[in-house]
């Protein structure tokens, strides 16, 4: 698929995501693993928003390590990224295998295992490994590790 297929997909599937009936409680935010996956189109979104606030996400630990999400607020729970948030993160509350911790769930997403097959699909690295691509140029090669990784996480979604 097409940059522009991609960037098509998440908008329509973020214009017609319900809002969940969220109380603010920060509850969810011990799930906010770092080192997420995301799409070009959300790697750039987030870049846009960040070069705004002059702020650079933190390096917490090892790629492979479950980690606290880098753009969680240093000293708090809140996400810094919220209003360009990647996909998998406004999926939270609304389908089954990513419940509200407060049970605050809506009526699932009718269609969310296709929209994360779909969203699986796309080519996706950490924020960090689309950073050194850019600044490797036109083209900028990922690291072998990178590729490896993505390589698993394309494989067919388990039926
Ligand atoms: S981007 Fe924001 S919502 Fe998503 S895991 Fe990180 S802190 Fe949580």
């Amino acid at each position: 698929m097409t940059a522009l297929d991609e960037a098509a997909f998440l908008c329509e599937v973020c214009a017609r995501l319900p809002n969940a009936d969220c109380c603010g409680c920060h509850d969810c935010a011990g799930r906010c693993a770092g080192n997420l996956r995301i799409t070009r189109t959300e790697f750039e979104a987030i870049r846009r928003h960040l070069d705004g606030g002059g702020w650079f996400p933190a390096v917490r630990g090892d790629a492979d390590m479950v980690v606290p999400c880098e753009f969680q607020e240093p000293d708090g729970p809140r996400c810094l990224v919220y209003p360009v948030r990647p996909l998998v993160c406004r999926l939270f509350g609304l389908v089954e295998w990513l419940p509200c911790p407060r049970g605050r769930l809506l009526p699932p997403v009718p269609d969310g295992l296709e929209i994360i097959r779909t969203y699986a699909a796309f080519e996706r690295h950490t924020f960090r490994e689309w950073l050194r691509a850019e600044r490797a140029g036109p083209g900028g090669v990922l690291d072998a590790s990178a590729r490896a990784r993505q390589r698993t996480e394309t494989a067919p979604w388990p039926q």
